[in-house]
């Protein structure tokens, strides 16, 4: 697999050039985008109005990303989740959760991750590797073939940070978001930052329809350094900062995961420390009890308090919401699948070795 290409990462745009450098005329760039998008087949032999000269010419460049389903859980409440295997062998997780207005499905963006925050399972051996834009329209297309069901919605909150794979998931979501392709409108799509600065600004020029989320779990940079290394790079005010001028930028309202830590930023104090940050512009809150992970510290807040720093936020005029505990029985959060699975078989081999922004904290 190594030496072919993935022809699921390619726009119709670079199809054509593939087909012009072939020879072949340039409107079976289009028709060969919709096998895989569309279509979704995981075999040339099935792209039946292809001529077979030309299948066999694709077959020997590339490959169509077509992961194995690992393992497959199911929860009570529908959740299902997937550990799914790449083409080189590396693990990744994929989650389908149903609400009533659909099927979102949870991708990951990385195998592995380098932000090392502190309560996450996917970060605990840090990065091997990006997954490429074709790779990750793959999970999606894993997981509606599955299910039977059209996916309506996407969250990139799997395992990865997004905008540490900026090229590959901008890439990814033009694919994704493609009328070629399963045409999944950007307003339906939620990308997920522990908060990269630069790139926060960088998604900003794009103007995307897309719902920022903020992974920002504590309300100062005592708490918050202490759970995620990446807020030694980019403190709280900062990225408060970069959050307005996202909002300016793009007229998007932004989104604000706040998983919550007994003893650790669960308190009255807390949530009024938060409410102060936020306060004023239209943005949301979604608390959510931390899912403890093995090697991690935390424990999760008792659902009264969630409760009651929720009602000390609307009280505060934010907007607040408990986020339901969708599968919490077949270990969705991030990550832990795949960490069991490594725990078993110890066949991965990270590159980064510690946190990626542990070293800043010198600066
Ligand atoms: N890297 C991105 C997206 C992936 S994580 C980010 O940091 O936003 C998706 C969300 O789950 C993030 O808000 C993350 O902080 C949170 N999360 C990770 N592990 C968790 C756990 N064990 N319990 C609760 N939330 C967790």
């Amino acid at each position: 697999m190594e030496h072919k290409r993935c022809i699921s990462s390619l726009t119709v745009e670079e199809l054509a050039a593939e087909m012009k450098a072939m020879g072949q005329p340039a409107f079976r760039a289009k028709q060969i985008f919709h096998w895989v998008h569309q279509k979704l087949v995981t075999d040339f032999a099935a792209m039946t109005d292809q001529p077979k000269a030309l299948l066999a010419r694709l077959e020997e460049a590339f490959y169509i990303a077509a992961p194995q389903i690992e393992r497959r859980q199911q929860a009570k409440d529908g959740t299902v989740k997937y550990l799914l295997r790449m083409a080189d062998g590396n693990c990744i997780e994929t989650v389908v959760m149903r609400y009533h207005y659909g099927c979102t499905v949870c991708v990951s963006t990385q195998v592995g991750c380098r932000m090392g925050c502190r309560f996450c399972a996917s970060t605990q051996a840090g990065r091997v590797r990006d997954l490429e834009a074709g790779e990750i329209c793959s999970e999606i297309y894993t997981a509606q073939k599955d299910i039977g069901e059209r996916i309506s919605h996407i969250v990139l909150m799997g395992i990865g940070e997004p905008l540490d794979n900026f090229d590959q998931v901008m890439k990814f979501l033009s694919l994704i978001s493609s009328p070629d392709g399963v045409n999944i409108g950007m307003r339906n799509i939620s990308l997920s930052t522990c908060g990269i600065v630069p790139q926060i600004d960088r998604l900003a020029q794009r103007k995307l329809q897309l719902t920022l989320s903020i992974s920002l779990h504590a309300p100062n940079d005592a708490i918050r350094s202490q759970m995620m290394p990446v807020n030694n790079a980019y403190p709280v005010a900062q990225l408060m900062d970069a959050v307005r001028r996202y909002q300016d930028t793009t007229g998007r309202r932004v989104s604000f995961e706040y998983s919550m830590v007994r003893g650790v930023n669960d308190s009255d104090a807390c949530a009024r420390q938060l409410a102060g940050l936020i306060r004023g512009m239209g943005a949301h809150v979604n608390l959510i009890p931390i899912n403890p992970v093995d090697g991690s510290p935390y424990s999760a807040t008792d659902a009264e308090n969630v409760r009651r720093f929720q009602a000390k936020l609307t009280s505060l005029g934010v907007n607040a919401t408990v986020r339901r505990r969708l599968g919490s029985e077949i270990s969705a959060a991030c990550g832990q699948l795949r960490r069991e699975e490594m725990v078993q078989a110890q066949h991965t081999q990270p590159d980064g070795k510690g946190d990626a922004y542990e070293t800043c904290r010198e600066n």
